[in-house]
């Protein structure tokens, strides 16, 4: 008792503001003296990240995404330097991951729709598949456009765009001085300094029950998990989730969740997509290639894999 009533005037220093945006819930909380700045600050990273939202998502069929879906089959399309930035990035993990991360995924990721239990039926995954190849997306940054080389190729930045978000919020908030901060889009969460003198914890929930399987503390640096319980449905024994392998056109299935833990959250949230679809020996590799970056993988058996530089500390007495 003694210690909470001694808590609470600072406790009140801290803005916390939340709100349903980009499909999921994003939570903001950030410390300062200055009551006025901090609702302001909350104000303004959600409506950054509303903003993202109306730039990058395919549910919307004014964005600018969508008119690129539309259109970039037929001709080049103008776009902002902004999605252009953005894309390129994925393009860049398509090289680094090996295909494994790949915004043509969705060429076959239209077809599916789990609230109601929808999958592309044999023909459409096999008329979708040849369309899934990021080489199809030709970006020409003198002209500030994006062009398809194939027909039926259609890209989503859902395994990015979350992140991409939580990091401009936290330059948003770095650029006006604060320096003690939390922003979370879902699984993608970054912080800056600390909360209450002590590290941020972030956990990581138990794909099958409720509960968290691990705390992580977590100061200056990003974590995204990519999980099979967020958008799914089952059929029988199968479960067909968000997160498509793209050389099949189907849910990868050889993990329930994968975390990863590194410096911003555009890189954790495309490389726990990424990891996600790898599997444990192939993920584990390339994270363990990818210097400040770690992972921490629930595989199907629902056993824990760690990254090189997690094991190690696991390992101490
Ligand atoms: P969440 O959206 O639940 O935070 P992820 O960060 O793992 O989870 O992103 C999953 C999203 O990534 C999917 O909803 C889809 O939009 C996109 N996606 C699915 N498979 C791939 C893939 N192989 N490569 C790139 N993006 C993908
Ligand atoms: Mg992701």
């Amino acid at each position: 008792m003694a210690a909470l009533l001694a808590l609470s005037p600072v406790a009140a220093d801290w803005h916390r503001e939340e709100a349903a945006i980009m499909g999921t819930a994003v939570a903001v909380e950030l410390w300062t003296t200055d009551a006025a700045q901090g609702r302001a600050l909350t104000r303004s990273v959600l409506d950054e990240m509303r903003r993202i939202d109306r730039l990058m998502s395919t549910y919307r069929p004014d964005s600018e995404l969508s008119r690129v879906n539309m259109d970039a089959a037929g001709q080049p399309v103008r776009i902002s330097t902004e999605l252009l930035a953005l894309v390129k990035r994925a393009l860049g993990y398509s090289i680094t991951t090996g295909s494994a991360f790949d915004i043509t995924y969705a060429s076959a990721g239209q077809h599916y729709d789990f609230r109601t239990g929808r999958k592309p039926d044999a023909a459409q995954l096999t008329g979708a598949l040849p369309a899934i190849d990021y080489r199809h997306v030709v970006v020409d940054e003198a002209e500030s456009t994006i062009r398809f080389l194939h027909p039926g190729v259609r890209i989503d930045l859902g395994g990015i765009a979350k992140g991409y978000g939580v990091d401009r919020c936290i330059a948003l908030l770095a650029d006006a001085g604060i320096t003690n901060a939390l922003v979370s889009a879902g699984g993608d969460t970054r912080v800056m300094g600390k909360r209450w003198k002590r590290p941020w914890q972030v956990g990581i929930r138990d794909p099958r029950k409720e509960g968290i399987v691990s705390m992580i503390p977590l100061e200056d640096a990003a974590i995204s998990t990519s999980g099979d319980y967020e958008r799914y449905f089952d059929e029988g024994e199968v479960r067909y989730h968000h997160i498509l392998n793209p050389g099949t056109g189907d849910s990868a299935r050889e993990v329930h969740s994968a975390s990863i833990i590194g410096q911003t959250a555009t890189d954790t949230d495309a490389l726990s997509t990424s990891v996600f679809v790898l599997g444990v020996e192939a993920g584990l590799a390339l994270i363990n290639r990818t210097p400040d970056t770690e992972a921490i993988i629930i595989d199907n058996k629902g056993l824990l894999h760690y990254s090189d530089g997690l094991a190690r500390v696991e390992k101490q007495p």
